[in-house]
């Protein structure tokens, strides 16, 4: 049984930014390998760190909770770095409302133009290019 040569558990804090939600809990083994034996979304961290916590226990391994180092009650939100409680499509609340009126506006002008004649997209492109 080769998990008897584990000698710890232990759950990392997520390793970059692409998915700051991701949990993973690692059996070590004695020639210092690991095994990833489990993940978990941050809603289920503590569901995570009970079962590292089981087993180490009932194995004898150490447990290494590397999660308890940092706070991860609040998120920074990606583009303004400020500290949020909720991300909101990935952003904080300000950002993500920004970002869903630049969207809108896009959008919008979008759709104006597609209403346009073909003469009148012509002018319009002559005269933001100044060509003429
Ligand atoms: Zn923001």
């Amino acid at each position: 049984m080769y998990y008897l040569f584990f000698q710890s558990v232990e759950i990392r804090c997520p390793e970059n930014n692409d998915n700051p939600d991701f949990f993973l809990a690692y059996a070590i083994n004695i020639d210092g390998t690991s095994t990833r034996i489990a993940e978990a979304s941050r809603s289920k961290l503590q569901d995570l760190r009970d079962l590292a916590n089981k087993l180490a226990t009932k194995f004898g391994w150490d447990f290494n909770d590397h999660t308890q180092l940092k706070d991860y009650s609040h998120l920074n939100c990606p583009k303004c770095g400020n500290e949020t409680e909720v991300l909101h499509d990935g952003y904080c609340e300000d950002c993500s409302i920004e970002g869903q009126r630049n969207l809108n506006d896009h959008i919008a002008r979008h759709d104006a133009w597609g209403k346009l004649s073909d003469q009148e997209k012509d002018s319009s492109i002559r005269s933001a290019a100044r060509v003429f």
